[in-house]
């Protein structure tokens, strides 16, 4: 294996690794507040999906129309919201 096969199977096996610390509860994305995303949708009792998950970053509305920025994860963990508190990334 060359080098950069093994850089690319590190990364992808990081991602996954941090991926799957999501358990999709959906707070992050308003769940809690009445009001969430409009690409927000509910996949099991409890289980939430963004609809546009690849291109999700950028701006959208939500459900009213109020609109918003989505961004990384990373960027609002020293923030709160509604529900934070089972966050996997907290
Ligand atoms: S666009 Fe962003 S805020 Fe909206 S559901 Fe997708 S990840 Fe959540
Ligand atoms: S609050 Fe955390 S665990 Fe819940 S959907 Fe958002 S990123 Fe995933």
């Amino acid at each position: 294996m060359t080098y950069t096969e093994r850089y690319e199977q590190l990364q992808a096996k990081q991602l996954n690794e941090w991926e799957v610390l999501c358990h999709c509860c959906g707070s992050c994305c308003g769940i809690n507040d009445n009001d969430p995303c409009e690409h927000l949708m509910e996949v099991h009792k409890g289980k939430f999906f963004c609809d546009i998950y690849e291109n999700r970053f950028g701006m959208h509305k939500t459900i009213s129309g109020k609109p918003f920025k989505c961004v990384p994860i990373r960027d609002v963990l020293q923030m709160f919201w509604a529900g934070d508190g089972n966050c996997g990334y907290k």
